[in-house]
């Protein structure tokens, strides 16, 4: 018998992908090495020929994509001495940030939406002894206070505008890859701030340009520190971009000021790496389109109901978009299609059980009632 060795994060198993040195004190939870779950129940009642598989980051330790963001920046920020990070978050970037801060033995400060925070991501970033500051004001706002502090008070930007993040992220399309022997024909994922739309296309880059020898590059995206070469795979997906209708500043061609949407991970008006994925559809030949509330949810229901996997409301968005696509032929038969699911459905409660129709039964503690209720919902 022989024994698999232990899986340690994302950062050792990429590190000549990473900028990480061999002395560097890695801080890591075990993030990555996700599950590329194959749809079944779905594409039969689409009746299309096409191959579905979500990656499911909802399987990551905080529950979220963010994970492998933050193990980068978080080892980076440590490695440069810093004592504290800080982020704005609509609930999934401040989980993770608490939750590697912690790990780290450094301070996080977080600041969230008032009251627009699902409650599992709330109750991490508070468990993981975070500073949670709630911001009057949307993420937008948030985001303006992270930069602007950060210039005044000794404190690490730790959100995806932090270069480090997108290199974690992009780990994520090298995973896909390798189980498929190749890349997707479509990647499909939520877009908010357009950070790990863009990681994944940086990942796709770095595996499917075919020197073997893996070269050092400055690209459009990365500020020096991708790693392209190997030769890994020939073909490079279509990235498809889904946003919510409320918050959807890539198809409206301009900021949104007041975004709203059920998927609270995605509220955003003012992405902040919104030129890299203009330049991410354009270079990949994908799109951006957008799905209303009602349809996030639907898309989050079936995924549970017909697939047995529950992601967030803003996962969502990315089967949502696709399964349409797929269903007016955007998306070809014969296609094989990744879509993302960004974080877990135990992270937001409320709106699950809000939308759930079926009713909770209360019975007596009888063997009776046990029966009838057996056999009248058989
Ligand atoms: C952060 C997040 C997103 C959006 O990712 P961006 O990189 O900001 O585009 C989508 N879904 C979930 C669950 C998230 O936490």
């Amino acid at each position: 018998m022989t024994f698999r060795q232990r899986y340690t994060g994302l950062i050792d198993r990429y590190r000549d992908r990473l900028p990480i040195h061999d002395d560097t004190r890695i801080i890591s939870l075990g993030e990555g090495n996700t599950p590329l779950i194959r749809l079944h129940h779905i594409p039969k009642m689409l009746g299309k020929e096409v191959d579905i598989y979500v990656k499911y980051e909802g399987l990551n330790p905080t529950g979220s994509f963010k994970d492998r963001g933050m193990t980068m920046a978080v080892t980076k920020a440590v490695e440069e001495g810093s004592r504290a990070i800080i982020c704005a978050s609509t609930g999934n970037t401040s989980a993770a940030a608490a939750a590697y801060a912690a790990r780290a033995g450094i301070t996080a400060f977080v600041l969230i939406p008032e009251g627009k925070i699902a409650q599992g991501k709330l109750a991490q970033a508070m468990m993981h002894g975070s500073i949670v500051l709630q911001v009057q004001g949307n993420f937008d706002a948030g985001m303006k206070l992270v930069k602007e502090v950060a210039e005044e008070a000794p404190v690490t930007i730790v959100n995806s505008i932090n270069p480090y993040r997108l290199q974690g992220q992009k780990t994520a399309a090298f995973e896909i890859v390798e189980e498929l022997g190749r890349a997707p024909d479509y990647h499909c994922l939520p877009v908010g701030n357009a950070g790990n739309i863009t990681a994944h296309w940086i990942g796709y880059c770095e595996y499917s340009r075919r020197d073997d020898e893996i070269v050092t590059h400055a690209c459009a995206f990365c500020e020096g520190h991708c790693r392209f070469g190997g030769g890994i795979t020939g073909n490079r997906p279509k990235m498809v971009g889904y946003q919510a209708s409320g918050s959807a500043p890539f198809l409206r061609g301009a900021m949104v000021d007041n975004p709203e949407t059920v998927a609270t991970a995605i509220r955003i008006g003012h992405p902040q790496s919104w030129g890299q994925a203009w330049r991410v559809q354009e270079e990949s030949n994908g799109w951006f389109d957008e799905c209303s509330d009602a349809e996030i949810l639907a898309a989050q229901k079936l995924l549970a109901e017909k697939e047995g996997i529950f992601c967030e409301p803003a996962s969502a968005t990315s089967v949502s978009g696709a399964l349409r696509d797929i269903e007016r032929g955007r998306i070809p038969e014969g296609s094989t299609v990744v879509c993302t699911l960004t974080g877990h459905g135990l992270k937001d409660p409320d709106t699950a059980i809000k939308q759930s129709t079926r009713p909770v039964l209360t019975i007596p503690a009888e063997l009776d009632a046990v029966k009838r209720a057996i056999l009248g919902n058989l």
